[in-house]
């Protein structure tokens, strides 16, 4: 997962913007696009090598069955089997396995119409030869392209057409009977028009699974009222980040922000205005995350915590005097806080050094323990524990309530 993301981008992300504006014609935005097709190359992946590997077979088969025959008509058969669509075949099932991903995607459509086309030359020799049973494998394969290949409709719908339109030019030009001609051009039109649809219905339905995963992937990691990420996030990313810092000798700053006189907040104006009252808060310190690898999450209540990661400088001492004096100037009416008549937050930091031996669960407590300070001197206010510095304890917890 990805922080440092802003409000805005929290239950609004671009997958439920995507959602919401439809994608009838198999088209993300740009930004996702590309996501989405490298998921549905993944995706497909098995499909499409089973059916590679099927097509290859079959067509090795076929042509040592030809050479058992010994026919002199399929000889270009055994060629056009052997020496182009084989080998094709092979390569893109090499790819397949390879990292190459934008080559075996290039190599997937080039073989869908490497084998369209030169089966066109194989069948309609066949069916100069009196074999006109071989237009099934014409067939077939488009099928084959539509659905099972796993390249997508676009492309797809490119392919099929190509190779239908080579085929009846061929088939003309080549004189095959009229009722031949007509009983083949309505095979491959229907063949076209029930792939085509099914081949819509399917990538239209891996784009919507492809959205919605990835919305509840999302959803899972976020607070549902504040679009903040949830403890469980900050859990597991401040344990990355925590290695991260250590191993790179990198100063780390976790804060803790906890509203003032939440509880008479509510008593006073409801649980509704406090709900309120609680995404305007959150909305501020949502905004101060402004670097990639900051995050900001909901502590849990009315609790929210934030940890930053970055060079070394003032910044984890400038933000959250922002933050609380931001929070001060929203200017939310709080007749039970008497300092100052407003709602407003206290705010306990760790700034924790690179040298410091200290652990995770240590650092937060520091920052807790600070918290409690501020809460103690007074309330509105910022109480900064640098790691190594002595006058903040470390050894207890404060209790915890939460409503
Ligand atoms: P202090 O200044 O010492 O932090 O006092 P406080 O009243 O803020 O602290 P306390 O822990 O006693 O109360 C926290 C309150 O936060 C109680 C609870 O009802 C409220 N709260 C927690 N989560 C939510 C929420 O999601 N919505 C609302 N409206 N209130 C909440
Ligand atoms: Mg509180
Ligand atoms: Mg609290």
């Amino acid at each position: 997962m990805e922080f440092g993301t802003t409000f805005e981008q929290g239950l609004n992300s671009l997958y439920s913007e995507q959602l919401k504006k439809g994608f009838r014609r198999l088209r993300f935005i740009d930004i996702l696009e590309p996501e989405f097709r490298g998921y549905h190359l993944e995706k497909n992946a098995q499909k499409s090598r089973l059916a590679i590997g099927f097509s290859l077979s079959i067509i090795v088969l076929a042509a040592v069955f030809a050479n058992i025959i010994g026919s002199d008509p399929m000889f270009a058969m055994e060629s056009v089997a052997l020496f182009v669509m084989a080998p094709v075949l092979l390569c893109t099932l090499v790819l397949s396995y390879s990292n190459q991903r934008n080559v075996y995607n290039i190599m997937i459509v080039a073989s869908a119409l490497v084998i369209g086309i030169s089966g066109t030359m194989v069948n309609l020799q066949a069916s100069a030869a009196g074999m006109s049973y071989y237009f099934a494998a014409q067939t077939g394969w488009i099928f084959m392209v539509w659905l099972v290949l796993g390249i997508q409709f676009r492309a797809t719908s490119a392919v099929c057409i190509i190779i239908t339109l080579t085929y009846m030019t061929a088939a003309i030009s080549a004189s095959l009977p009229v009722d031949e001609l007509l009983f083949e051009g309505f095979m491959l039109g229907a063949v076209n028009l029930i792939g085509g649809y099914s081949a819509y219905q399917l990538e239209y339905n891996a784009r919507k699974t492809f959205l919605e995963s990835k919305l509840l992937a999302e959803l899972a990691e976020r607070d549902g009222l504040t679009s903040l990420y949830n403890r469980r996030s900050f859990d597991q990313y401040s344990k990355r980040v925590w290695r991260q810092s250590r191993r790179e000798r990198d100063q780390l700053t976790i804060m803790m922000i906890d509203i003032d006189r939440f509880k008479d907040y509510n008593d006073i104006y409801g649980h509704q205005a406090g709900d309120d009252a609680l995404k305007q808060v959150a909305e501020i310190i949502s905004e101060s995350v402004q670097r990639p690898l900051d995050m900001a999450a909901r502590f849990g209540g009315e609790e929210f915590s934030l940890i930053l990661y970055g060079p070394a400088n003032s910044y984890g001492h400038d933000l959250p005097e922002r933050l609380r004096k931001r929070v001060e100037e929203l200017a939310i009416m709080h007749e039970a806080a008497p300092e100052t008549g407003y709602l407003t937050v206290s705010i306990g930091v760790a700034i924790i050094h690179p040298g410091a031996s200290r652990s995770l669960a240590g650092s937060i407590q520091m920052a807790d323990q600070a918290l409690y300070e501020a809460k103690d001197s007074g309330r509105n206010r910022v109480v900064v524990g640098e790691s190594g510095n002595t006058n903040v304890e470390t050894g207890q917890f404060r209790v915890r309530k939460y409503g």
